[in-house]
């Protein structure tokens, strides 16, 4: 036993995952989004589980800059990668170029960059349509002109993709999905020879007229709820990573005491209190509210007090036999990590990503 924190990572839970996305889209190849050293999960790791010759393998990688990209290529990912961000700059088109990777198009300034370039071969080119999010992608008037100089460029692979992102669609009750469907629809009708995507993972769960000829799902691959108020189990969702520590101390307080910084939390009774090597700099979230969820013994209990940068306390009022050396999950197997993002008036998608690098990944398939 050590007293670190440990993230186990469950690959089978990711292979189950992605099968479910199939059920969900069996029409579309699937984009696996693994940007964000795949939401904190390990990238080469997820890469190598959801590649070929495995039955759960993707169709393709999304990531977020370059440098991944080139990374996966390094570690002998063959599957093809998707850069979101596109590139900036000549060298980084040759680099592409030169390891197969694919890129998101995204203003005519990189159009532009590709007509002017030499490139040893040609690139996949994914063509982004901004419909509402005003983030990236290039204004639905604009597309067929960029559409049309990228088709006559012989620096591009053919055909290409034309895909959008959508804002609102973990939001049932709002139109906007529908809206950007519609408004993606009508540019790109006039364009069959292109591949179309649009679908994210709670466009995927819910919207099945996003699907179309690629899906892009993220967070339901790591077994999360995209949707407020539900988790993945509700989806039949396995939740890949636990995240686990151990009580490296126990007390008994008086009624009264106060606990942890700022005395945040005054004990109303007698009661014992535990210590878990754990903390924000494991990555576990510094806003986590009293009455925040842990697992002690797999029994539920609360977070009291503030959390430190090492160390974490909790109310073991439910678990009275609880000793040091038990052990603790923070989330995953048996606590959904919508649960402790909500207490933390935050979402999963950002406790994963900030686990840190002290903490220790045990990858295995159950
Ligand atoms: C991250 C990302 C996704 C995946 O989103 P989830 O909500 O995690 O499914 C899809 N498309 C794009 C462009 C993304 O950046």
């Amino acid at each position: 036993m050590t007293s670190g924190v440990l993230a186990q990572i469950d690959l089978t839970a990711l292979q189950h995952n992605i099968a479910r996305v199939r059920t969900y889209a069996p029409k579309a190849a699937i984009l696996a989004m693994i940007k964000a050293d795949a939401y904190g999960h390990g990238l080469l790791a997820v890469a190598q589980a959801l590649s070929p010759p495995l039955p759960s393998s993707a169709d393709g990688f999304g990531v977020a800059r370059l440098e991944e990209a080139l990374f996966l290529r390094q570690h002998g990912i063959e599957l093809p990668i998707l850069v979101m961000a596109g590139f900036l700059c000549a060298e980084e088109l040759e680099k592409m170029s030169e390891f197969s990777i694919s890129t998101v198009v995204h203003t005519l300034e990189q159009v532009q960059l590709l007509e002017s370039t030499s490139l040893k071969e040609p690139v996949s080119v994914w063509l982004k349509m901004d419909t509402g999010m005003h983030r990236l992608g290039l204004p639905p008037a604009v597309i067929p002109e960029a559409y049309t100089r990228l088709l006559a460029c012989d620096n591009v692979a053919k055909p290409m993709t034309l895909f959008s992102h959508l804002a609102r669609s973990d939001e049932l009750s709002s139109t906007m999905t529908q809206e950007q469907t519609d408004l993606f629809n009508r540019i790109v009708h006039a364009i069959p020879s292109a591949a179309k995507s649009i679908a994210n993972s709670a466009a995927i769960m819910t919207w099945p007229q996003t699907h179309m000829d690629w899906v892009r799902p993220g967070i339901m691959l790591y077994g999360i709820s995209p949707f407020a108020n539900r988790v993945g189990a509700d989806f039949d969702l396995q939740p890949v990573m636990t995240l686990k520590s151990h009580l490296i101390a126990v007390h008994t307080l008086s009624k009264g005491d106060a606990v942890s910084y700022g005395s945040t939390w005054i004990c109303p009774e007698k009661m014992r209190v535990g210590v878990i090597a754990v903390g924000y700099a494991d990555g576990y979230p510094r806003h986590a509210r009293n009455g925040t969820p842990i697992l002690v013994n797999g029994v539920r209990c609360a977070l009291v007090g503030r959390v430190s940068m090492d160390l974490t306390t909790v109310d073991l009022r439910p678990c009275p036999q609880a000793k040091i050396g038990d052990p603790v999950v923070l989330w995953g197997e048996g606590l959904p990590i919508e649960e402790v993002a909500a207490a933390a008036d935050t979402i999963a998608y950002e406790l994963l990503c900030h686990v840190m690098s002290r903490v220790r990944f045990e990858y295995r398939y159950v």
